[in-house]
């Protein structure tokens, strides 16, 4: 396992956080149904090096914090450093972010939490946050020994990254990051200004939701092409690391392989370590994945509202990723929240307003019934 020091902070940490919200091998919503698989793989990747660990108060249908306070029993809480988050929806006043506090540390079994992070807010959140009192709050838990760290994950604009950043006294932040992503939310530039003021980052993401595990063919043919032979999981977790403002990748495990896998890949990723040949790779594999695309559609959301109720750019952004990652349509979360809001295709009128308002001059009419039935 490679170490590296947070920042200003001067943390030493495992370039390898492990994500405890994926237990059950699904997204946050479920509970850990497995408890004791659960409690032996945070052990194995203790016993492997990992010293930072990631929950959040609603991981797992909220019992994501209780399985790791029972895997830190019997001496294991000293090798960590735990990092937990305050959801927004859960407080509303001093009163119940003193609470929820309370529990989670009782449900992590600690009298401290390391990193405490304000969960995945934008700008709007950030207002409210403060509008409650959340800044003084962390203030006086820091003061009191209840937390170590200040933090707060996000996933939002550059423009709103940068606003948060410079608004607060902040000791780490948490971005999503991976190379796909270098020019959406927080970026390589939020990186970048993140490090110079000296914040460590944790990246989450860093395998885009696990769309970056599997490579489409033309994507494949270049990791073949090339003489030295990784999987795409290390090449995204190497372009990471090869990054210096970046402190910990969290990846999110299942299975005992995956860490076993995880533990090698980290073993051998260090900041500055790819040359200009792979740096390369990286670059011609993320055009690779854009030649994928199937139209332009930016999100600018110039042709919106539509008179029919059609969610013209959610539509084109499913249809992108489907065919940039090879995913099934049918397990598209986002397409799902489409039909259950009956904003389908079927529901346009032809009316052309959309058309005449696109500054990409997209033919969206035609286009969006090609998604539809591409995406059955
Ligand atoms: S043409 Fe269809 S999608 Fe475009 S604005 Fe009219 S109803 Fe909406
Ligand atoms: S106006 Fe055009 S580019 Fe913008 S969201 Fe609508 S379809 Fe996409």
């Amino acid at each position: 396992m490679k170490y590296r020091t947070m920042g200003k902070l001067g943390v030493k940490t495992s370039a390898f956080g492990l994500g405890c919200m994926r237990f059950n091998g699904e997204a946050s919503g479920d509970t850990v149904i497995d408890e004791q698989k659960a409690i032996n793989l945070i052990r194995q990747a203790i016993d492997g090096g990992v010293t930072y660990l990631d929950t959040a108060y609603v991981y797992l249908n909220k019992t994501s914090e209780i399985v790791v306070g029972k895997a830190l029993r019997d001496g294991y809480r000293d090798k960590v450093t735990i990092a937990t988050k305050m959801p927004l929806g859960s407080v509303s006043d001093r009163q119940s972010m003193e609470a929820l506090l309370a529990e989670e540390l009782e449900k992590l079994q600690t009298d401290h939490i390391d990193f405490y992070l304000m969960h995945g807010i934008d700008k709007e959140d950030w207002e409210q946050f403060k509008t409650i009192g959340a800044p003084q709050f962390f203030d006086d838990m820091k003061k009191e020994g209840k937390i170590r760290y200040k933090c707060f994950s996000f996933h939002g604009s550059y423009e709103d990254f940068a606003y948060i950043l410079n608004d607060y006294d902040w000791d780490m932040v948490q971005i999503q990051l991976n190379y796909m992503d270098i020019e959406n939310q927080a970026g390589l530039k939020g990186l970048k200004l993140a490090g110079e003021k000296g914040i460590p980052v944790v990246i989450m993401e860093g395998l885009l939701g696990g769309r970056l595990s599997h490579a489409p063919e033309n994507v494949q043919a270049l990791y073949d092409a090339f003489p030295v032979k990784r999987s795409p999981v290390e090449w995204a977790f190497r372009w990471l690391c090869h990054h210096p403002e970046v402190a910990v990748v969290l990846s999110g495990c299942n299975e005992p392989e995956q860490i076993e896998e995880n533990l090698r890949i980290f073993d051998a990723v260090e900041a500055g370590a790819m040359d200009e040949n792979e740096l390369q790779l990286m670059e011609n594999v993320r055009k690779a994945y854009l030649a994928r695309t199937k139209i332009g559609c930016t999100g600018c959301k110039y042709c919106m509202p539509c008179p029919g109720g059609v969610n013209i750019p959610g539509i084109f952004s499913v249809w992108n990723n489907v065919s940039l990652y090879c995913t099934d349509p049918a397990k598209d979360w986002g397409l799902k929240r489409i039909r259950e809001n009956d904003a389908g295709a079927d529901k346009c009128l032809s009316c052309g307003a959309c058309e005449a308002a696109c500054p990409q001059h997209l033919p969206i009419i035609g286009q969006l019934q090609q998604a539809w039935k591409e995406l059955g």
